[in-house]
């Protein structure tokens, strides 16, 4: 389980493997995580800008 790079808290991920480029939100903050990589799944946070 990736955990979000904001805040910390782990996002939990309703497949086992997503797809790479899904985008998972965290339930904490919402911050935008896409999937850069499903084995070992890893997460990059999605900057917007403002
Ligand atoms: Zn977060």
């Amino acid at each position: 389980m990736p955990n979000c790079q904001e805040c910390k808290t782990p996002i939990p991920v309703e497949e086992d493997m997503p797809d790479l480029g899904e985008v998972l939100v965290c339930p904490a903050c919402g911050a935008e995580h896409e999937v850069i990589s499903s084995e070992p799944l890893e997460v990059e946070l999605i900057e917007e800008e403002k």
